[in-house]
């Protein structure tokens, strides 16, 4: 059984209090970790503080050096990779070897050969001809992570590699449920090359390790992810000092289909939008809202469809539906089911998988409710689990104000055969990402992020780099810069 500390200054740290680590596959206890204390994060705060001074040492290619080491070690152990994140998430394996680790490479790639972040650039000022500006982007300095159970590889590459390529240094807390990814990750950075106390990992309670990044002076940058109400304590407790801060929230992302759209793809485009990792994706798109027109037909295919997924051990490759990665969460979506059954939605569809499942573990089968108005409960609160509400509407106009009916604006998903007609539509829709014939696609290039509740800031792309820094202008006038007679010459007359 693997058994992680928490990992400060380049060495695992066992003080703390030890706890099991279960696969919600089948109950049981796969790996120890240590919940770390106030104390100790401070004291994973003032080693990442210390270390500010080596790492803005490196110059950017020398940074990027130590991620293509990195690329080659996490390329060599990418199995490994793939079955800790199935065990300590339930996603399947499938999903892990052919998603998570997959994209997790092609960011590592991305960041370790991009061009979109320059440190320093010359600039001219229209204004004062006769002088030049130099603009630099610097590092914050230490920078807060916090990620959330659901997706805990690909969310540390997010924060980790555009962080550490703007030449910060960071103390980076994963979910207690799922950190062990994490751990792997930052141990293989350091066999790559990257210096001790750059990049820390302490796992923990959130009210404990994050409240302590949140509060600390010396973390000058937060990037969060995870729930909307804890991002809005994540703010409280940032408010009293000064920091720069992204937080990518929770969603209730609508899947639009078309009665001009290819029916076959989108079918299986709505369920792979839904039921990827059980729904516990934040921009799953939980809510279809599906033309009148096909309505019927439509569902009949998404049946069809869902029936043919395989309940399994999401470990046995061949599996479609994994688990719910804890417990609490397996709850909650029951009780929001069930609740929406009372204010009168109709289950349209269940999966059954007694019997089919590993015992102990926590799934629910694949569902989908109708009969449903877009301001229950079940059609409007996030709810992170493996179920698909369906909404209809008219006309274009009616699919974009229901869209738009949410609280959150993180994705949208839009299907039809005319391209022309489904951007004027994502025009019109308010979030931070919108695929048009296709869903959950991501790529280190692009920003991601959402609108309203769905957060503030953007990761990824040449934007999510440049959160990371604080930029600087250096204004340098010529000697003969006639201006400056000009200028002084308001304050000194000759
Ligand atoms: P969560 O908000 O409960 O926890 C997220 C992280 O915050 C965890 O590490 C947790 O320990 C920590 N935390 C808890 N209380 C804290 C506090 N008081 N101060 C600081 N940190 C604290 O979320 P979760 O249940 O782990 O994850 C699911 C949520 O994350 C969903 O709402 C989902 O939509 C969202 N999410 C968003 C994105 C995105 O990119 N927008 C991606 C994945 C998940």
């Amino acid at each position: 059984m693997i058994n992680y500390g928490n990992y400060i200054g380049g060495k695992w740290d066992r003080e703390g209090t030890e706890y099991e680590i279960v696969s919600p596959i089948n109950g049981k206890v796969f790996a120890k970790a240590v919940k770390a204390s106030e104390a100790k994060t401070r004291e994973a705060i003032d080693i990442a503080y210390e270390a500010r001074g080596k790492w803005e040492a490196f110059t950017v290619s020398k940074r990027k050096k130590i991620f293509r080491r990195m690329v080659q070690i996490f390329e060599e152990r990418m199995d490994d990779y793939a079955r800790i994140e199935a065990e300590n998430t339930g996603r399947t394996l499938r999903q892990s070897v052919f998603m998570d680790t997959n994209i997790a490479l092609e960011h590592m790639k991305y960041f370790s050969t991009t061009n979109e972040f320059r440190a320093s650039r010359k600039i001219k000022h229209p204004e004062y001809p006769q002088s030049y500006g130099i603009v630099q982007n610097m590092p914050i300095g230490v920078v807060g992570a916090i990620t959330p159970w659901n997706v805990p590889l690909l969310m540390a590459v997010w924060k980790i590699f555009p962080a550490l390529l703007a030449g910060n240094t960071m103390v980076l807390k994963p979910s207690h449920y799922t950190p062990a990814t994490t751990f792997e990750l930052v141990s293989d950075l350091e066999k790559a090359g990257l210096p001790e106390g750059v990049l820390n990992v302490v796992t923990g309670e959130g009210s404990v390790i994050g409240k302590a990044l949140a509060q600390s002076e010396k973390v000058r940058g937060l990037s969060f992810t995870g729930s909307t109400e804890t991002g809005r304590t994540v703010t409280r407790n940032a408010a009293g000092t000064i920091k720069k801060i992204v937080m990518e929230l929770g969603g209730k992302s609508p899947n639009i289909v078309l009665e001009d759209a290819d029916l076959e793809r989108a079918a299986k485009g709505v369920l792979f939008g839904i039921f990827l990792h059980s729904g516990q994706l934040c921009e799953s798109g939980s809510r279809l809202l599906v033309q009148s027109s096909i309505k019927d037909k439509f569902l009949k295919m998404l049946a069809f469809y869902a029936d043919k997924m395989k309940g399994g051990d999401p470990l046995d490759m061949d599996t479609d539906i994994g688990a719910i990665t804890t417990f609490d969460q397996y709850g909650k979506i029951n009780k929001m089911m069930e609740k929406a059954v009372d204010d009168g939605a109709n289950v349209y569809f269940r999966k059954n998988l007694k019997g089919n499942v590993p015992e102990g573990g926590f799934y629910i089968g694949p569902t989908i409710l109708d009969n449903l108005s877009p301001r229950m409960e079940i059609a409007s609160e996030e709810v992170f689990g493996p179920v698909l509400s369906v909404l209809e509407f008219e006309s274009l106009d009616e699919a974009a104000e229901i869209a738009n009916q949410s609280n959150y604006g993180l994705a949208c998903g839009i299907w039809s055969k005319d391209n022309k007609k489904a951007i004027d539509l994502a025009n019109r829709i308010y979030a931070g990402t919108v695929w048009i014939n296709d869903y959950h696609l991501i790529s280190a290039a692009a920003p991601r992020g959402g609108f309203g509740n769905s957060g503030i800031g953007r990761e990824l792309g040449r934007e999510g780099i440049y959160e990371f820094t604080e930029s600087r202008h250096f204004f340098v006038s010529d000697q003969d810069n006639e201006l400056v007679d000009l200028s002084f010459g308001l304050i000194v007359s000759d």
